[in-house]
């Protein structure tokens, strides 16, 4: 049987985050995943904005934790290599009952500790966002509204957690949860069981089923889903900051930003679900998208979209971001209703678990050689003429552009499948590298991609998932 002392149930940004925290100390840990591949559900669907919380509920927990979060990106982001821009947003007002709400958000956000929110008068949002609608009549400026690449900071936390002794335990299904004398004891999973002390349920989606395992499932998690459009770097009309709706009470709403990579990203919907894995996109979302981003950027462009996808929020019922620990199970800590801001709030959430474990017995020390730093892989489009010859000269596998749109090379692929956690599909190696995000969405590279992981995996090209198990690409050969 392996023997931990904490098992973490969930690769997204929130179980990973966690695990990077725990890995500061003199503890064994294993997260446990039951996807291909480390990066989460909604982790790797969603807006890609590290909120300021300027909109959060004041006063609670998820308000304390993203307000938290939101500045420790600028130390973070430079230890893990992870790309970050703090771009800003705007929060433009069309009609004059969006106007009178303007003094409300300021002051919510007053309450909330974002003190920088600013008004801007038409003339300023304007010469700020020249593509907004004339028809503004002002609105607000939330600074430190920030853009990261949400896949590379998933990555980056497991990789540098993995790098300081944590262990990943992918393609595993938590199946139970065993429990003696009001104890935890073990863990079930498809790949064997765990005897451990704790466990953290970062299941997201699924945290309601881990719960129901040891009886604690006093909520349920309701899906709601979130439909976009990613639109060509080079479309036609683009925004320079984030440009927020102003929020209603179920949604923060649709918005326009661009990606950290340049395209322009357009949505999302906010709509329940009765399942929890219905990621489609459907003629009525988008249409939705369009009609109410229009109104705030007339000139969007959809016609110049390369791909549309969906993330499903775990939407806690009844509501609210929950962290719980409780006397008659000691050590679970089960973490519910991460729904809209866990990217952000994340690595605020991993030191706040771990002060929960403390507080629920685990007794730790600090390590003396935990590394604090992890470095990307070198980007050859980002790279000076010099740079680039001379990361030939040393790997020549750069000198071989796999994909054209976004250029990247055969040696970052490479350096994708074989670094730790490497890529063992072909969504991973786009997600670490880019290579298939451009504007053919994998059409001229995607097979290379299959060869090159074939190759280096030493299987058969049919046996190459593009995500999950089974996910084949090619079926066999025709001569
Ligand atoms: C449309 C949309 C837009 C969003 N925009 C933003 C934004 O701009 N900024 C922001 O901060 N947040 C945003 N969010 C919210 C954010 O994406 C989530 O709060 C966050 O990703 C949750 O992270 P997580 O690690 O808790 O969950 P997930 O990423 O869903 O990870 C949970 C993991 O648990 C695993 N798991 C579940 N059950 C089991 C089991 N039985 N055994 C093993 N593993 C299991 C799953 O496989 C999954 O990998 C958005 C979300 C959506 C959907």
């Amino acid at each position: 049987m392996m023997k931990t002392d904490v098992v973490v149930i969930g690769a997204g940004a929130v179980g990973c985050a966690i695990a990077r925290e725990l890995s500061k100390y003199d503890v064994d840990v294993i997260v446990v995943d039951k996807r291909d591949d480390v990066g989460g559900d909604a982790s790797k669907s969603n807006s890609a904005i590290i909120h300021t919380g300027y909109d959060a509920a004041p006063g609670t927990l998820e308000s304390q934790l993203v307000v938290a979060a939101n500045p420790m990106y600028d130390q973070l982001t430079k230890e893990l290599d992870i790309p970050f821009k703090r771009i800003g947003a705007v929060l433009p007002a069309f009609t004059d009952e969006q106007f009178e709400q303007l003094p409300a958000i300021k002051e919510k956000a007053f309450k909330n500790h974002v003190y920088d929110v600013e008004y801007l008068s038409k003339e300023e949002i304007l010469a700020k966002e020249p593509e907004l609608n004339p028809e503004v009549k002002g609105g607000l400026y939330i600074p430190r509204e920030s853009l990261i690449d949400p896949f590379i900071l998933v990555q980056a936390l497991a990789e540098n957690a993995n790098e300081n002794g944590v262990d990943f335990m992918l393609n595993t299904e938590v199946t139970g949860i065993n429990v003696e004398n009001g104890a935890i004891k073990s863990v079930e999973t498809t790949s064997g069981t765990i005897e451990t002390t704790y466990v953290v349920n970062a299941a997201a989606l699924h945290c309601d089923d881990i719960a129901a395992m040891v009886g604690k499932a006093d909520y349920k998690v309701v899906a709601r889903r979130g439909q976009f459009y990613i639109l060509d770097k080079n479309t036609s009309c683009k925004v320079q900051t984030i440009v927020l709706p102003i929020p209603t009470k179920i949604t923060k709403g649709k918005l326009m930003c661009p990606t950290i990579h340049g395209n322009m990203l357009v949505g999302p919907t906010a709509e329940d679900l009765d399942d929890k894995v219905d990621t489609s996109v459907t003629t009525e979302g988008l249409n939705s998208i369009y009609a109410d981003v229009s109104k705030m950027i007339p000139n969007v462009n959809l016609r110049d979209t390369i791909t549309q996808y969906s993330g499903l929020r775990p939407n806690r019922n009844p509501e609210g971001l929950h962290v719980d620990v409780y006397d008659d199970l000691a050590g679970y800590v089960n973490l519910s209703g991460v729904r809209s801001t866990g990217l952000t709030l994340c690595v605020a959430m991993g030191k706040y678990v771990v002060e929960k474990l403390k507080e629920i017995g685990m007794n730790v020390s600090l390590k003396d050689d935990f590394k604090a730093t992890r470095k990307g892989i070198p980007i050859f489009h980002e790279m000076s003429r010099e740079e680039q010859e001379n990361i030939i000269k040393e790997d020549p596998l750069y000198g071989t552009i796999v994909c054209r749109c976004e250029t990247i090379t055969e040696g970052e692929i490479m350096r994708a499948i074989h670094r730790p956690l490497g890529a063992r599909t072909v969504d991973a190696v786009k997600r670490r590298v880019r290579a298939g995000m451009g504007r053919c969405q994998g059409g001229f590279c995607g097979p290379k991609v299959i060869e090159i992981l074939a190759r280096e995996l030493n299987v058969p090209t049919e046996q190459i998932n593009k995500n999950l198990d089974g996910s084949y690409m090619v079926v066999g050969k025709n001569k």
